[in-house]
């Protein structure tokens, strides 16, 4: 503790990157206002007194000299191309921000007139996933100038989805449990990479004799440390578990009483599930039968048992069925009777956040427009950048064959502004993207920390701040508790927060709504749905976030949700919030739209088993690095060390490599259709054979400017639209 007469200060901030624990962060402020320290908050059950290597050194990042600190305009002649890194700020000069902003006016302005306001489209993820940062003045000024909308699918949509057709609600069994469970499944969850804070709850139920099987084509760290690593095939996830269903009824482990009071559809799926033979799993997933019948006894017999099941699963063209799958195991054997049994994907659905307050769609009515506007998908921006506005027999043949599909009518995209996101590096499809960016008729504003993939065909770029710089309100997608960030220190240069960004920006399009000059702390209080009057006694009105006011938030820091102080047992009793009201293993919704009410296993066009194999034999995993969240961080020479093991190699099979000729050590060009890679060959026996991986960067990190994203597609999942990063094949020759 700082003592009262201490010149250092200490704030509670949390951390707004994109991950499940949501760390309570204590920052040490000295005299001069500098942020010197950073931890993890001691108080807090799930942070426990410590961060992630991707946090602990998080001044490295907010003190960085490559941080951009003023507004930026591009220079007049500079082509849209990629820039040489560190010699990114040349393309540009320095401006005012009263010249950013009313330039950038001026110009969305002339768009809109000219094309329509849907030809801007904003671009934006989870860059932070503070509840003002991910979306609020943002969402308000789009809305209100008609922009597009954007479906925001690349991450987690499809399994969101999946999980919320079983369970009608993302309320998975709390993380402090886990701690209790005899068994626990880390399905495609690196929870040692990027779940840290789960893992000291794995440690302890370990310590007491529980088994950690992880389930994950790639030997990440966790899989490395389990008991069990079970390297299936990717795409296969389904068919395991549909597998584990067809052993699990076929020995009678199933809890009928649970099955029979919490469930719907179990006939149908028990139907199913008899497909689902363990010789038929075993040759779709490379398991032995035997080693189904295994996983699925243990499983079915080991109480508690928990499924930490994490999204990489579902970014497969499968990836709904796989989740859906997945989940309806413990509902099967009842597992969510014991405490510390169950699942978890996400804790999100326990925040109700007044999300209408802050985000006004009805602001798209007093647009010029005065409708809603058409929605595009942010995973198929290649597309939409490249074929948006053209009509049918115009549109290239980007074949992929759903993405049109999905895609949305109206004009071509004339104004992008990204801000939370990173899409050259990040989007599918990187070559169809760098296309787009590159038109010299699209207008592109970029709000970021560092120069990146995208701001090199950025018109303006303007700075942000970190999660230190401002103030925000947040919940958690891996844990139940409410945390106030209170602003550490003053914005750095000239950077800005999203909420003054795009309230300032309002005003200069002369929007007159009140809304758009609401301050921080006014629309935190509308998040938590407090009454501006302070209400009879200033507390929320959220579903379990009444007895949280802002004061006490304020001083607390962090308050778990009402139903978390009791220890919360999802799935123990009473409604469920589905269509039947129980546990839905059958659907009705989905059959209702001409698809598949059961979940089933469909093995992805882009895999061993699709007719583009023959050409492109190879199933390929670009996979997330445990030291960078996606893109972010890549740029820290402290991070890169970290990830120096991997950086910029394909990691293949022996006997894929030996079939080609290739030795550890070799250069590689790993190619399909829509592009290439110059990789140097790592041998790695763990991998199944007929899969290589690569580890996700920033392409202009690689020497040839590209990252495996020039190999995924915009082909879309079952369910809910998303990315599918991991149904991607591709061939592999020595250079
Ligand atoms: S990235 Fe995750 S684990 Fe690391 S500090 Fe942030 S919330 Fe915690």
């Amino acid at each position: 503790m700082v003592a009262a007469s201490s010149p250092f200060r200490v704030v509670h901030t949390v951390c707004s990157h994109d991950c499940p624990d949501s760390c309570a962060v204590l920052v040490t402020v000295n005299e001069e206002g500098r942020a010197v320290k950073v931890q993890g908050d001691p108080s807090h059950p799930v942070t426990q007194g410590f961060l992630c290597g991707k946090v602990a050194r998080y001044l490295d990042r907010v003190y960085a000299p490559e941080r951009i600190l003023y507004p930026l305009r591009r220079k007049s002649g500079v082509p849209k191309a990629p820039l040489q890194r560190g010699r990114e700020h040349e393309a540009f000069e320095r401006i005012t921000w009263d010249e950013a902003l009313d330039g950038i006016a001026v110009r969305l302005q002339q768009i809109s007139d000219a094309h329509g306001p849907e030809s801007i489209l904003p671009y934006s993820y989870a860059g932070t996933i503070g509840v003002l940062g991910y979306g609020s003045m943002d969402r308000r000024f789009f809305h209100r100038l008609g922009a597009s909308q954007l479906d925001r699918t690349i991450c987690s949509e499809a399994g969101g989805q999946a999980w919320n057709l079983v369970y009608g609600k993302k309320l998975g069994m709390p993380t402090e449990d886990f701690r209790l469970a005899k068994l626990i499944l880390a399905w495609g969850a690196n929870i040692h990479g990027n779940n840290i804070h789960l893992w000291p709850m794995v440690e302890q139920a370990r310590r007491k004799g529980a088994r950690l099987i992880v389930i994950d084509p790639y030997r990440t760290r966790t899989a490395a440390l389990a008991d069990w690593h079970i390297a299936i095939r990717p795409g296969t996830d389904a068919a395991l578990a549909l597998g584990m269903m067809h052993v699990i009824l076929n020995e009678g482990l199933e809890d009928r009483a649970y099955i029979e009071t919490m469930t719907h559809g179990f006939d149908r799926l028990a139907e199913r599930a008899r497909e689902y033979t363990p010789e038929r799993v075993a040759a779709w997933t490379g398991m032995t039968a035997a080693g189904i019948e295994r996983l699925a006894r243990e499983y079915a017999t080991t109480q508690p048992a928990a499924i930490r099941l994490n999204y990489g699963v579902q970014r497969c063209e499968n990836g709904g069925a796989a989740v859906r799958a997945t989940v309806m195991l413990p509902a099967l054997t009842g597992a969510w009777m014991h405490r510390g049994g169950g699942a978890q994907l996400s804790t999100s659905g326990g925040f109700s956040w007044r999300e209408q307050a802050i985000r006004r769609p009805d602001l798209m009515l007093a647009s010029p427009l005065g409708r809603p506007a058409r929605v595009v998908n942010m995973s198929t921006l290649g597309y939409a950048l490249t074929e948006l506005g053209k009509s049918g027999d115009q549109r290239s043949e980007i074949g992929d064959q759903n993405t049109e599909a999905h895609a949305s009518e109206g004009p071509a995209v004339h104004g992008l502004f990204v801000y939370n996101s990173n899409p050259g590096a990040v989007a599918p499809n990187q070559n169809a993207v760098r296309r787009g960016l590159a038109r010299a008729d699209l207008f592109t504003v970029v709000h970021d920390l560092f120069f990146t993939d995208t701001t090199d065909y950025a018109d303006y770029v303007l700075p942000a701040t970190t999660f230190l710089e401002h103030s925000d309100v947040q919940g958690a997608y891996g844990h139940y508790f409410v945390q106030l960030s209170q602003q550490a220190i003053e914005p750095l240069g000239e950077a800005r927060s999203n909420v003054w960004l795009f309230g300032r920006l309002a005003q200069r399009m002369g929007f007159p709504e009140p809304c758009f000059r609401d301050t921080t702390e006014e629309i935190i209080r509308q998040a938590l749905g407090i009454d501006p009057s302070g209400g009879p006694d200033g507390h929320s009105t959220n579903a379990g976030m009444e007895h949280i006011t802002y004061e006490n938030l304020k001083e607390q820091g962090h308050i778990p949700l009402a139903f978390h102080r009791d220890g919360f047992r999802p799935n123990t009793s009473g409604q469920i919030p589905t269509p039947s009201g129980k546990i839905e293993f059958y659907s009705e919704a989905l059959a209702a739209e001409g698809l598949d009410g059961l979940p089933g296993f469909v093995p992805p066009a882009e895999s061993r088993w699709g007719e583009s194999a023959k050409q492109y034999p190879l199933e390929f995993l670009g996979r997330k690095a445990d030291n960078y969240m996606n893109s972010t961080f890549a740029n820290l020479d402290g991070h890169r060390k970290m990830e120096a093991r991997t950086s910029q190699r394909l990691e293949m099979h022996p006997a894929d490599a030996e079939a080609r000729g290739v030795a550890d050590g070799d250069g590689v060009r790993v190619w399909n259709a829509r592009g290439a890679l110059h990789l140097t060959a790592m041998l790695n026996p763990s991998l199944p054979a007929g899969v290589v991986a690569a580890r996700l960067d920033w392409a202009k990190l690689h020497a040839d400017g590209s990252n495996v994203n020039v190999l995924t597609s915009e082909r879309l999942t079952d369910i809910g639209a998303g990315a599918t990063f991991y149904s991607t094949l591709v061939e592999v020759e020595r250079e």
